[in-house]
């Protein structure tokens, strides 16, 4: 018998391969090492240890790397992700091991300080190298572009004594954040410091823990949960904060500042690789002790985490639908259990899953019931569309509009809010009733009046906007149809021509910076009325905003989603939040269609118990999650018919168990996605019925023919 190693690739490879190793290579589990896979030698991570007999066609570990092995807790983890979600090992990994160079030490830089020495008589080139502010320690080639000289000046300079040269790592550690820095202006209220000590105490146990904090918004969350992370560094311990969207929390960053003394390592899909390297390399080595990241954090390499907090726990943008399909919310809850560390869920409208958790004592509830201060919840009324029709062409109704009146003369800021991009979701021709349809997506093109183009908001497809009718020809008969946020924008400057009005959405402002320019601006009262997108419901404190008004309530309710009306009802209580903070109080007007729904009837009577009672009654009766279990199978093919043939297939090879209920195959609800039919089986699961372990052996016994693609989706959120 010889001794096997397994080695994990981070490709899409379903499992470890087996490799011999060299005699005097002295390999444990977690190491990396360069082993031969294919034509190439691949960085593979060592995953196990077997003894084998046959090991004729087996070949050998070319080398070992000399880096800091991955903890058993990742492999783990990864391990688990792959089972649970139905997917390969190896691609998971691939989340984990981002960085190549990450793995290697920072390389050092020569950086340059002024010596605070000033003689009289400078020259000009000097004098602009030695009056540039806010770049010291710098680079060379910075300083050099900043003072428009060139490098070589710098040397002469540094002889003369007016520079210092030294040489640090490119790569700095991120400054460590002090637990008791206390740099706030304000002080916690009773209720807020009776939370924290509870989560602080899960946090103390070192052990594996869940809280759900239940909290209104404007309760005071992030403070709360920034106490359990004081807990988790005061232990020496690494602390991870999730959040939805980390372009959207600089507010929340400046809190970190505060309450710690230190910026927290950052982790997003829109950062660069050097400053990915740094993150993963601090992570790694466990001196960047407090992240903040989107839900691909989870996948860091932490040394020691003690705790994670998914803040907004109930945002579906947790869910990724691509690649590696996972819920960074459900798969944290599993990263704590392996870590045996604290896992705090945050929210102000928690996903029914969790609450059933907390209610039933598998989850600790910590509940913050009100605003601190005099700050009370916004009152919430419903406009019944039916009766208070706006006018032809228009969107806002009699009362909307008198509410940012009233708003606007008393000098406070209205909000309008509306989950659309763009002028308006549909073109349709006056003349022949055509409308604009993706050329290769079952979906309507959306016009976009700003940049004057009809725009696919599935695939990215774009074209400048047609003045002809595409089908009959005609000039000036194509009419949009429908609002967006552009077009509402349009109808409130008509309304309010001397207000200052700003549109958020990811269009008008896609970057992180222009974001944060636009929340500053309107967090400091110099923008009257915010048009916006789901964009402006995340955690902003807008301290003079007072009025809310949301311009479909019903936007969300269509399209057949199971979630639709909790997630209809999580996103007009965070918009409605938004109104009312310190010490004025909101309003918030929800036009709709449906005033009965049961969503928009709790939401007018601030009775979340009646809502949640109701769903949750209907979610029992139709055996959906909480009380059943969902997965989802989605086939696509460029072609209809073996897409039909393929899915039927599927069905045929699933096996036969208890507690199992599939339907379908069906038309997927985006049919037709960038050429590709696609088609939906849907998997009911009761709750005893181990939903992974079944899909992973219905997958098992399918072989998709070249060109078709499927994919397995384990609790399925956005039904696409
Ligand atoms: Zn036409």
């Amino acid at each position: 018998m010889v001794k096997i190693a397994k080695i994990l690739f981070p490709v899409a490879v379903p499992e470890p391969f087996d490799y011999l190793v060299p005699d005097k290579m002295k390999l444990s589990i977690g190491d990396f090492v360069y082993a031969p896979l294919g034509t190439q030698s691949k960085l593979g991570v060592v995953w196990g240890f077997v003894e084998r007999e046959d090991t004729k066609k087996l070949k050998q570990v070319l080398e070992h790397k000399r880096a800091r092995p991955l903890n058993p807790e990742i492999l783990k983890f990864v391990n688990f992700t792959a089972q649970y979600n139905c997917t390969l090992q190896g691609s998971v990994l691939r989340m984990v091991l981002r960085s190549h160079k990450a793995l290697e030490p920072s390389p050092d830089v020569t950086l340059y300080n002024p010596t605070g020495q000033r003689p009289s008589g400078l020259s000009a080139a000097r004098k602009r190298v030695l009056s540039l502010a806010d770049i010291w320690p710098a680079r060379a080639g910075e300083i050099a572009k900043a003072a428009g000289v060139s490098s070589s000046v710098l040397g002469t300079m540094t002889k003369a004594g007016l520079l210092e040269r030294f040489t640090a790592p490119l790569d700095p550690p991120f400054a460590p954040p002090n637990p008791d820095h206390e740099g706030r202006d304000f002080e916690l209220t009773p209720k807020q410091i009776n939370a924290g000590a509870k989560l602080q105490a899960l946090v103390q146990q070192k052990s594996f823990n869940v809280a759900l904090l239940d909290g209104v918004t404007g309760s005071g969350k992030t403070e709360v949960y920034l106490e359990a992370a004081a807990q988790a560094l005061r232990a020496g311990g690494q602390v991870l904060i999730l959040v939805p969207e980390i372009a959207l929390t600089q507010a929340g960053l400046k809190r970190f500042f505060e309450r710690f003394g230190a910026e927290p390592a950052q982790w997003h899909s829109a950062m660069g690789d050097a400053a990915r390297r740094r993150v993963w390399r601090e992570v790694h080595n466990g001196r960047a002790r407090l992240v903040v990241g989107a839900r691909s954090a989870l996948y860091l390499p932490f040394a020691d985490l003690q705790l994670i907090v998914v803040d907004e726990e109930h945002d579906g943008s947790y869910k990724q639908e691509e690649g590696v399909i996972y819920n960074a919310r459900d798969m944290a809850v599993m990263r704590s259990k392996l870590a045996g560390a604290a896992v705090v869920l945050a929210s102000a409208t928690p996903s029914l899953e969790s609450l059933t958790n907390a209610r039933s004592g598998r989850y600790h509830h910590v509940i913050l019931p009100e605003r601190p201060g005099a700050a009370t919840m916004p009152d919430v009324a419903l406009v019944d569309l039916k009766e208070h029709k706006p006018d032809a062409g228009r969107f806002l109704s009699k009362p909307v509009i008198d509410g940012v009146t009233e708003a606007l003369s008393k000098g406070d800021q209205a909000m309008l809010y509306l989950n659309r991009r763009g002028f308006a979701p549909l073109i349709m021709c006056r003349a022949c009733g055509e409308r604009l349809k993706s050329p290769d997506t079952d979906s309507w093109l959306v016009q976009h009046k700003r940049t004057g183009r009809a725009v696919c908001h599935h695939t990215g497809y774009s074209m400048p906007m047609p003045t002809a009718c595409p089908e009959c020809k005609t000039e000036g008969a194509l009419t949009p149809v429908g609002p967006g946020v552009e077009r509402v924008a349009e109808e409130v400057s008509e309304l309010f021509p001397n207000a200052r009005i700003e549109i958020l959405s990811s269009d008008t402002a896609g970057n992180p910076q222009a974001i944060r320019t636009r929340m500053a601006a309107m967090a400091s009262g110099e923008i009257d009325i915010m048009v916006g997108t789901q964009m402006v419901v995340k955690g902003h404190n807008f301290p003079h905003l007072t009025f809310v008004g949301v311009v479909d309530g019903d936007l969300s309710l269509g399209g057949g989603d199971l979630r639709a009306g909790e997630r209809t009802y999580q996103t007009l209580v965070q918009v409605a939040g938004r109104a009312g903070r310190a010490d004025k109080p909101g309003r918030a007007l929800i036009q709709t269609h449906m005033p009965d729904h049961e969503a928009f009837v709790a939401l007018a009577a601030g009775d979340r118990e009646g809502f949640i009672a109701a769903e949750l009654s209907m979610r029992e009766i139709l055996g959906l999650p909480p009380y059943g279990r969902l997965a989802a199978i989605i086939i696509s093919a460029t072609d209809a018919a073996k897409a039909n043939e393929f899915a039927r297939k599927v069905l045929n090879a699933a096996p036969r168990a208890e507690g199992i209920e599939i339907l379908g195959p069906s038309e997927a609800p985006i049919t037709i996605l960038r050429g590709r039919h696609r088609r939906r089986l849907l998997i009911k699961a009761e709750p005893k019925v181990n939903l992974s372990a079944y899909m992973r052996s219905w997958k098992s016994r399918i072989r998709a023919p070249h060109k078709i693609k499927f994919a397995v989706d384990i609790d399925p959120q956005g039904f696409m």
